[in-house]
């Protein structure tokens, strides 16, 4: 995808904190994190969102949740951490290409909105 931010960002034309990176996912640290640990995991191949995950793509996904629990020890998380995917704008998607909110490093509360 010629105009998305994340594609430019795996492409490394635009460039990140990288911290994780295999042959289908990229992870790298949110520009803004609201957390002390705050991580974006994203599928190399580009799917718009999580409404778009299909039987045909959903490898993509499962390779960013494999990554996961890797990503989250690497960054001395353990187990204890919260992964979150804003689907469509009324959701909060500002990034039109999948990617999972790893976050942690601080007790998380209960709610999620
Ligand atoms: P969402 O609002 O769920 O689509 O999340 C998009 C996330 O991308 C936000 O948390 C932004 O802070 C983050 N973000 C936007 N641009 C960059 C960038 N160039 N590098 C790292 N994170 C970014
Ligand atoms: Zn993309």
């Amino acid at each position: 995808m010629d105009d998305c931010l994340f594609c430019k960002i795996i492409t490394g034309e635009i460039p990140s904190a990288r911290v994780f990176e295999n042959e289908h996912v990229y992870a790298f640290r949110d520009i803004n994190p609201q957390a002390p640990v705050h991580i974006l995991v994203i599928p190399k191949e580009h799917i718009a969102s999580a409404a778009d995950i299909a039987a045909e793509n959903s490898r993509c996904a499962a390779k960013c949740f494999e990554a996961i629990p890797e990503i989250a020890r690497q960054e001395g998380l353990g187990s204890d951490f919260r992964v979150i995917t804003n689907s469509g704008s009324g959701a909060g998607q500002s990034v039109f290409h999948l990617h999972f909110h790893l976050i942690g490093g601080q007790p998380l509360g209960e709610r999620l909105v």
